[in-house]
């Protein structure tokens, strides 16, 4: 493993927050988890930290930063009509794309040009394009800190929700996940419900396959969103709220083009449309920016200071709910 002691976290946050830790472990081993625990490291705080791109620092963390950087993929298991590949935790999630692209394995795909790591894919329940991370996972491997005490969870025991799990709920902070098992189609199946996928694949005259399938979803996230090489962010800031139905038929005589979809506990709303119709798509404060594609994305367009950024998403939580009575809640872990 590599420690490194007051270590710049610039690198490490898609926000691009200019800010540091006390102690940085990359892990190259999931073993080396246990070593730390003997070295009594999980007495402090820590945090566990892959890609950087579902979090908000608001401050220097003055804590011990885990960061896996074990990386593989295995193909374990095969029949004539699926198989279950075992991933390492710190694999980039866009390589396992390709990797299923190129094998022609199916039930990724959807998921395409979403930042980040393997291990962190099961915390939030990663979706996009009408697909869901959780139809594919099998089961997830880690150790609960700070016991070591190694885990093995089955989809179900994983409780997955919309943008949730048991990783980012019950067990936030406390699970060191280090493989992650997809299971996957040889057959070829598309879920093609998602509008926006359906209209790109027919706008590029091409048939569903899971190259067309990449390369649509990646050119509508691209029209989408930023660039994060260029403008930090974290992907979409707010998660879309449900309400109930009741609170939905008075909005809906508020604005009558209000997008819902059903929900389990209610109707969901578009988080990005109530922003946008409060006024706040395209706003920007110094750095700090609602972005003018898509009023989901809250962007730092270069030097913005966490509290900028903060301040900045409250206001746009508290008008929205001064406007729609809705609360909006951060889907981004804010540290
Ligand atoms: C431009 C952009 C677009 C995005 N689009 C989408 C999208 O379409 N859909 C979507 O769902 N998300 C999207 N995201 C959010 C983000 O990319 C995903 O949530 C991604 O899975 C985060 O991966 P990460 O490795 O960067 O996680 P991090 O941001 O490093 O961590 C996220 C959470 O996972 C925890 N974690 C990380 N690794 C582990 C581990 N090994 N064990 C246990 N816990 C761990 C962290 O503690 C933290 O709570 C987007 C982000 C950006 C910047």
């Amino acid at each position: 493993m590599k420690i490194s002691d007051n270590y710049s976290l610039l690198a490490h946050n898609t926000f691009k927050m200019q800010v540091s830790c006390r102690r940085f472990i990359e892990l190259e081993r999931p073993e080396e988890i246990v070593s730390l625990a003997a070295q009594h490291i999980f007495e402090q705080p820590f945090y566990i930290l892959g890609g950087g791109s579902n979090v908000l620092f608001t401050r220097d963390y003055e804590g011990v930063i885990l960061h896996p950087v074990f990386k593989g993929i295995e193909l374990i298991k095969e029949d004539e009509q699926t198989i279950t590949l075992r991933v390492a935790a710190g694999t980039e999630w866009e390589s396992l794309i390709e990797y299923c692209v190129e094998n022609q394995y199916y039930g990724l795909e959807n998921l395409t040009g979403i930042p980040g790591l393997v291990g962190s894919a099961p915390v939030q329940n990663i979706g996009a394009y009408g697909m869901e991370v959780k139809d594919s996972i099998l089961t997830v491997e880690g150790y609960l800190l700070p016991s070591v005490e190694p885990i093995c969870y089955s989809a179900e025991d994983c409780r997955f929700g919309y943008r949730s799990s048991l990783f980012k709920t019950e067990l936030k902070g406390r699970c060191f996940i280090t493989y992650v098992y997809f299971k996957l189609s040889k057959e070829p199946h598309f879920n093609l419900t998602y509008k926006a996928l359906s209209e790109e694949l027919a706008r590029q005259q091409v048939k569903p396959t899971l190259e067309n399938i990449v390369r649509c979803v990646r050119s509508v996230r691209d029209s989408k969103l930023p660039d994060i090489t260029q403008i930090g962010c974290a992907g979409s800031f707010f998660q879309n709220p449900i309400v109930s139905e009741e609170q939905f038929e008075q909005l809906h005589q508020q604005c009558s083009d209000l997008i819902s979809y059903p929900a389990a506990n209610g109707v969901k709303l578009a988080a990005g449309q109530l922003i946008d119709k409060a006024g706040w798509k395209g706003h920007r404060e110094g750095d700090a920016g609602i972005y003018p594609k898509q009023a989901l994305v809250v962007v730092n367009y270069g030097q913005a200071h966490p509290e900028e950024i903060c301040q900045l998403y409250e206001k746009v939580i508290s008008d929205v709910y001064n406007k729609f009575k809705v609360l909006l809640r951060p889907e981004v872990n804010i540290i």
